[in-house]
């Protein structure tokens, strides 16, 4: 049995393991895909101190550098159910898909999300080129150009507010008949001279030259006819889906399915701790992920050591 033990490899976890391992207490870590989202992350600007990387590099470094350390880990393999201890201080179980029971006192959950795609023709061709998922990491790429923002909630409209200060010109694409943000950010918003505001309308294309993204259709719901926006860049803003579902009820999640911790990584139960996109963490982001996976080891640490001798 472990220590601790993390589920999920991504930045969150590799940075909990490295903290865990460092205490010299006995860390596993199990990851469907070491390495998470950064995996399929092309250019990295805002990895301080790092200038620029790329995704492959980074989840290659990650692994590195938990290999450095005396950590088992079981790549490849996806958590099922997760059976937190009894009683405070006995062992909680994860069970895999493999049909193996993994069972440690502190259990570290940092199993990410995944971004909703629009699932339309040309999205997962230029995907990276020119398709988008987050406006803080890949914003200034698009600086001077045009670009479309898809979604008209709260995380679109603060992604067209913040790139209409970045880029030539924002279009605003919203499958509803309005938009479903804030007041006060659509007031931001229709206040923006760059900004133009399409609802009722359905994204039904991406278009590239072969290269890069050169344009998009959207159906309008009204009249069914059919309308071409050229343009560089296109955001994709309809939903961030933690994956959690693996959790069912064995910790506090919250309407939209994130783990609910609170400043120390601690959740609902004790002995178990979360970190980076699948928490209600706001802002998801390597160095933010990083950072809390940081601190879940130190408070699954802080559990462990405050445990009755065995
Ligand atoms: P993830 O990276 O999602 O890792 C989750 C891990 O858990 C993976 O190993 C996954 O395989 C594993 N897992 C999931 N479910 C299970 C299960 N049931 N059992 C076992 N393992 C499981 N952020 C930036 O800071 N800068 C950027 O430039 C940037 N660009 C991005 C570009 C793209 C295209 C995307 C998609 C994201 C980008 N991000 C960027 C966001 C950043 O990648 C995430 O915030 C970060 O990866 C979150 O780390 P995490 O460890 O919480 O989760």
């Amino acid at each position: 049995p472990f220590d601790v033990l993390v589920v999920g490899g991504g930045p969150a976890g590799a940075a909990a393991a490295i903290y865990a391992a460092r205490k010299g207490i006995r860390t596993g870590v199990v990851a469907e895909r070491f390495g998470g989202q950064v995996l399929d992350t092309m250019g990295i600007e805002n990895f301080i101190s790092v200038p620029h990387t790329e995704g492959p590099r980074l989840a290659t470094a990650l692994e590195q550098h938990v290999r450095d350390y005396d950590v088992d880990i079981m790549n490849v393999q996806r958590a099922k159910k997760l059976v937190p201890a009894r009683t405070v201080g006995g062992y909680a179980e994860v069970e895999l898909e493999s049909g193996a029971t993994l069972r440690a006192r502190a259990v570290i959950l940092a199993t990410g999300a995944r971004w909703r795609t629009m699932n339309v023709p040309g999205e997962d061709e230029y995907r990276n080129k020119g398709v988008a998922y987050c406006p803080h990491c890949d914003g200034p790429l698009f600086k001077g150009k045009r670009v479309a923002v898809i979604g008209g909630g709260n995380s679109g409209i603060e992604a067209a507010i913040d790139l209409a200060g970045i880029t030539a010109h924002v279009t605003l694409i919203e499958y509803d008949g309005q938009l479903r943000a804030d007041a006060v950010l659509q007031r931001k918003l229709y206040s923006l001279p760059n900004v133009t505001v399409i609802t009722s309308a359905l994204t039904t294309q991406v278009h590239g030259d072969g290269e890069k993204v050169v344009g998009l259709t959207y159906k309008d719901r009204n009249t069914e006819e059919t309308h071409l926006v050229e343009l560089e860049g296109i955001f994709v803003q309809i939903g961030l889906v933690p994956n959690t579902e693996f959790l069912a009820d064995a910790v506090a999640l919250s309407n939209r399915g994130e783990i609910e911790v609170d400043h120390r990584a601690h959740t609902s139960q004790p002995g178990i701790f979360a970190a980076g996109d699948a928490t209600t963490v706001p802002y998801k982001q390597i160095i933010i992920a990083m950072g809390q996976g940081s601190t879940a080891a130190l408070s699954a640490f802080d559990y462990l050591i405050r445990l009755p001798a065995e």
